[in-house]
């Protein structure tokens, strides 16, 4: 029987989640760094027992589990809950903030704040968040703290790869109760191994997904840290800096050196190209439709809404699942949370919406080798400008990857080998500015005529 290495990461479809390697029954998967500085799962020794569970916890293996059967499995029976294609199964939308929380934190601080007093209620004795470590060969990690104070050291957004292998292994020989963040293919991992695992599915009582739009590669930051022009390693590094005469959106990344000398550099100043245009993107996040955490108890994101963007200490969106965690929620008075229509939910996101649909039909009709079925029909779009970005965007992702890992560090040369294909995008990016510009203007003024 064929392993997940095969199927998975000889496809380039393997995101590093580790789930594989933590449940491996014969222990043989441990995850190491690839050349484009992503997760992989490595045989460190042939498998003999053919049992194929590393498949079968693969959120990237075909397999007749998908988030609409998944979150069914979880949410489907709950009195109240509701469905849409975009987001799934939510029983509550919310916008807001935590005062205590926001400014050290990536959005609001409402996925620290939730953390926190799922702690002191006592729904869970552990936390596992991603939070930074120290060590050069990898800046973040996931880690299980048992304090407030300790997890608060995971506030923020790490846009830079961490795998579940370790702290996996911790809650299958640790008995407790714990909860979980993570971008939506991990949390669908950790379900896909519930389904199949006694001890993780009495452990991990809740999970906390975070909308995402892409997983970037290590050597995305290592780009960012050079054209800030921090080119030594051993720095530290902050993704979601915030500057109080700026908007939300306009945010800094900070690096800190070894010798403590701080270095900034905002969206606009190299981030967003490299961002948008899928620079250092993993294969995988090719193949995703899933943008708001489906499987997940409760999805955090960003308020990316007109009225939300011009508060630069950033606020939240919430979509709420389980109705244990709504009763947490409906009981922070230290917070302010209002229930928000999930349609505003649905635009805040429209940008990674239209990714994982539109440009994935035109993904998976282009590439037919993949053999994932997915929740959208491959299809070729109608519209050239879709066509010619989704298109583009590959190639420099491909680009990207490839020069990095060669040692083609130099962003003179990196930047020459895409001035081509930026200067193609160009019109067509004008083009859908300029629509987006116009919807979100009407989008803004039905809001407020209807929040009157
Ligand atoms: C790779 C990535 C892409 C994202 N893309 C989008 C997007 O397109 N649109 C959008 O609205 N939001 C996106 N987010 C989510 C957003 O950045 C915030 O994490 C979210 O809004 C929560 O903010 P907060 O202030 O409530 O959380 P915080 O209070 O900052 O807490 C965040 C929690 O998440 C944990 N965490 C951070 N990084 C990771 C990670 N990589 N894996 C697992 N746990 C992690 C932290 O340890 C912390 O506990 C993305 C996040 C990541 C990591």
């Amino acid at each position: 029987m064929a392993t997940v290495i095969e199927i998975v990461v000889q496809n380039d479809l393997c995101i590093g989640c580790g789930l594989c390697a933590a449940l491996c029954p014969q222990g043989i998967l441990t995850m190491q760094w690839n050349r484009f500085g992503e997760y992989n799962p490595v045989e460190i020794s042939p498998c003999i027992r053919e049992c194929g569970l590393c498949l079968k916890v693969c959120p990237f293996a075909d397999s007749e589990e998908n988030e609409d059967t998944i979150g069914k499995q979880f949410y489907g029976e709950i009195p109240g809950i509701r469905h849409r294609l975009e987001t799934g199964y939510y029983l509550a939308s919310y916008v807001g903030y935590s005062e205590e929380h926001r400014l050290s934190s990536a959005s609001g601080g409402i996925a620290t704040w939730l953390l926190e007093a799922l702690l002191r209620e006592g729904v869970v004795d552990h936390i596992i968040c991603v939070a930074p470590t120290g060590d050069p060969e990898r800046l973040f990690s996931f880690q299980i703290f048992n304090t407030p104070d300790e997890l608060r050291t995971g506030a923020g957004s790490a846009y830079y790869p961490v795998e579940l292998s370790g702290v996996i292994r911790q809650v299958l020989e640790t008995p407790g109760r714990y909860a979980v963040t993570g971008l939506p293919c991990f949390i669908k991992a950790i379900r896909l191994a519930q389904q199949r695992n006694k001890k993780l599915r009495e452990r991990v009582v809740i999970t906390v997904g975070l909308v995402c739009g892409q997983l970037k590669s290590k050597h995305f930051t290592e780009y960012i840290a050079a054209i800030a022009g921090v080119n030594e390693e051993g720095f530290r590094v902050l993704y979601r800096g915030k500057s109080l005469d700026r908007s939300a959106k306009d945010y800094h990344y900070k690096f800190t050196t070894k010798d403590g000398v701080e270095k900034r550099i905002f969206w606009n100043e190299g981030i967003a190209k490299a961002w948008m245009n899928r620079w250092f993107t993993l294969g995988a996040c090719n193949y995703c439709d899933d943008v708001f955490a489906e499987c997940a108890d409760v999805t955090c994101m960003d308020a990316w809404l007109p009225e939300y963007i011009l508060d630069s200490r950033g606020t939240s969106l919430m979509l709420v699942r389980s109705p244990k965690v709504n009763e947490v929620i409906e009981r922070g008075q230290e917070i302010s949370l209002d229930l928000f229509p999930i349609k505003w939910v649905v635009q805040s996101q429209g940008g990674v919406i239209t990714q994982k649909r539109q440009h994935l039909a035109f993904r998976l009709y282009r590439n037919r080798k993949i053999n994932l079925d997915k929740r959208v029909v491959p299809a070729r779009s109608r519209n050239p400008f879709l066509r010619q970005e989704v298109v583009l965007k590959e190639r420099m992702r491909i680009t990207s990857r490839d020069l990095w890992s060669a040692g083609e560090t130099d962003d003179e040369h990196l930047h020459g080998a895409m001035e081509s294909d930026l200067k193609r995008l160009a019109p067509g990016r004008l083009l859908s500015m300029i629509i987006k510009f116009l919807v979100r203007t009407l989008w803004y003024i039905q809001r407020k005529v209807n929040l009157g």
